[in-house]
């Protein structure tokens, strides 16, 4: 099954074109980190850089995922960034619940199981996220 490490690759990478001034600097705050990270510790980072309003970052992040860019691990209520090219209904994560390690992962087959049995329960989907639980490789070592 391929997979792609959420990690090493984020930092390289450019913020994303047709973000808001505000998004961009909550995205490169995602992408200078391997962690996920919740709204205020998002805040804290930003302080330096003149933002003070807890809901600018709010608006930034629903911003960021509504466009595709991040998701939410809700079970950590934190953000990461998304390691897709463009929006995708479907989002799989590895959770490590001993460092909250992250990393996001291509399942298509999995993606296609679901989106096809939500189609035949005529459910309209806005989005599905699966938190797969448990040590990652330093961990468990
Ligand atoms: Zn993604
Ligand atoms: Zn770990």
């Amino acid at each position: 099954m391929a997979h792609q490490d959420l990690g090493s690759g984020a930092a390289a990478r450019m913020a994303p074109a047709g973000l808001s001034k505000n998004e961009i600097m909550v995205w490169e705050t995602l992408a200078a980190g391997d962690d996920p990270l919740k709204a205020y510790e998002i805040l804290d980072q930003l302080k330096d850089r003149g933002v003070r309003a807890p809901m600018t970052v709010y608006r930034a992040l629903d911003g960021l995922e509504g466009k595709g860019h991040i998701h939410k691990i809700d079970g950590m209520n934190a953000f990461v960034l998304c390691n897709h090219e463009g929006p995708h209904l479907v989002q799989t994560f590895l959770v490590c619940e001993s460092c909250s390690n992250v990393k996001e992962l291509e399942m298509v087959a999995v993606e296609a199981g679901i989106l096809d049995a939500v189609r035949k329960s005529s459910f309209e989907m806005n989005t599905a996220r699966l938190e797969i639980k448990g040590d990652c490789e330093a961990c468990a070592a």
